[in-house]
């Protein structure tokens, strides 16, 4: 019996008469009623602003914001709670990296490296920065097996390189990188690294210090919390030394019409009225993980994406992609003669939820000369039955389809 999925209250309808199988999560996940009770709460209740009133409501809201920064610091052990940057999402934060580390650091000549696995959120920013800045992008290639091509990293890794930009696990293949070696190179050549986890933190353990990662970015809604928020960690001394990203109400410090002094971290970079309740949500919703033995979960997730990969190997004609041994959360596949929309739209009239088309992916797309995929990706409340069924499905495409 799957109690897990008694939790999420989307699981109970029905799509196109058909109880939904939801294999979209590398998407959004669904949430949890305690996160989106949290949130009911927070709006009914508190609602209000923070670090401004001098009312019992935003002192409340104050105090669960901030709780939530810590909770977040606890969760992936950070050293301090100013390293927690609460953003929108992934590419919120990536973006303040791109834009203020660019600013202070980036010049003419410079290079970035980023992968060819990328989603295009840690890909553009770099990329427009670089062009503004008549940098470089360098790219470390993908190997046919969907891993990185780990032989090309040292003489990518140039006396002009200022930061590395990678994820951490594929959003398309499910590669999972091997981020602590690219750290350890990166360091030895005294450069920093951002790891892109918006797929990362939802299938592993995240320890920030143990990986001595210098930027470590992720969206909350991927972590079963509300849209809308996310979380930038970095280092306190990188912080410090980088120029704020937005400018108004928050992250000032003094204000005058010839001069503005700025916030201390990590309000400096948290312009503007920030997502309370979203950050409210996400407390709850890692509350909820930890809860309920996050490790058990995780591995009884791995249980089923193994079993899924093995059922789907068994489809004539179906290709799989990332085939290095490595595996986080998704499977990405076609099957032979059919186009992955038309896969897509008959697996949803049956209720099953997947992902068609690049997945953000464009360059990896072009690398396998593919115009996309069929991404199915798992959440801690699929199981075996899902499986069965998605198989049952597929081997109906094939019959309507072939
Ligand atoms: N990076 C990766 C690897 C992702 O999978 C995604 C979303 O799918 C993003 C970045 C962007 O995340 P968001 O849209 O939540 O900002």
């Amino acid at each position: 019996m799957n109690t897990i999925k008694n939790d999420f209250p989307a699981l109970r309808q029905r799509i196109h008469g058909k109880a939904l199988t939801y294999l979209d999560s590398g998407a959004t996940t669904l949430k949890p009623q305690a996160v989106i009770d949290a949130l009911t709460a927070y709006y009914t209740t508190i609602n209000s602003n923070v670090h401004r009133g001098a009312h019992h409501l935003s002192n409340l809201a104050t105090e669960a914001y901030e709780q939530a920064r810590l909770r977040v610091q606890n969760f992936i052990n950070a050293r301090t709670s100013e390293e927690i940057i609460f953003t929108k999402g992934t590419t919120e934060a990536i973006n303040l990296v791109a834009r203020s580390f660019g600013e202070a650091y980036i010049r003419e000549g410079d290079e970035i490296l980023v992968s060819a696995m990328e989603h295009h959120a840690n890909m553009v920013p770099w990329q427009q920065l670089c062009k503004q800045k008549n940098a470089r992008l360098n790219v470390l290639p993908v190997l046919e097996n969907g891993s990185l091509d780990m032989e090309a990293l040292p003489g990518l890794l140039t006396p002009r390189t200022k930061l590395v930009a990678i994820t951490h696990i594929s959003n398309v293949l499910g590669t999972v990188n091997p981020i602590e070696e690219i750290i350890a190179r990166a360091h030895a050549k005294d450069i920093p690294v951002l790891v892109d986890g918006a797929q990362g933190i939802v299938h592993s353990r995240i320890d920030v210090q143990r990986w001595d990662v210098d930027f470590y970015v992720f969206s909350g809604h991927k972590l079963y919390a509300p849209m809308g928020i996310g979380v930038l960690y970095g280092k306190a001394q990188l912080l410090n030394d980088l120029p704020p990203y937005q400018y108004g109400g928050e992250m000032i410090d003094k204000v005058r019409f010839e001069e503005t002094t700025f916030n201390v971290l990590p309000y400096k970079f948290e312009a503007g009225t920030p997502n309370v309740g979203g950050a409210i949500g996400l407390h709850k919703a890692i509350d909820y993980l930890c809860e309920r033995n996050l490790d058990e979960l995780w591995k009884k997730e791995d249980e089923v994406l193994k079993y899924a990969v093995n059922q789907l190997q068994k489809i004539e004609g179906i290709r799989i992609f990332g085939t290095d041994g490595t595996r986080g959360g998704v499977i990405s596949f076609l099957l032979e003669g059919i186009h992955p929309y038309d896969t897509g739209t008959l697996l949803d009239q049956m209720g099953i939820a997947v992902r068609t088309g690049h997945h953000c992916a464009q360059p990896l797309m072009d690398f396998y000369q593919i115009p996309g995929t069929v991404r199915a990706s798992f959440g801690i409340y699929n199981d075996m039955q899902d499986v069965d069924i998605l198989y049952e499905a597929l081997l109906r495409v094939k019959r309507m389809l072939s």
